[in-house]
């Protein structure tokens, strides 16, 4: 199964798992980035290659 994940879309391309995102790391906290204070993006991980993809998005391996 893929991971739900969620991810800054800013420059740190930090990535927290649900359940850190449920215990209330929400927002990107690297000051540098770009998305600084923003909340992070609910997103897909594939289990095979580790791409990001949304949820509803085709991400397959199948031939
Ligand atoms: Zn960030
Ligand atoms: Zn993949």
């Amino acid at each position: 199964m893929d991971k739900v994940v969620y991810v800054c879309t800013g420059t740190c391309h930090a990535e927290v798992s649900d359940k850190e995102y449920e215990e209330g790391l929400t927002k990107c906290g690297t000051k540098d980035c770009t998305h600084f204070g923003h909340s992070f993006e609910k997103v897909l991980k594939c289990h095979e290659c580790g791409a990001y993809f949304k949820p509803g998005d085709n991400h397959s391996h199948l031939a």
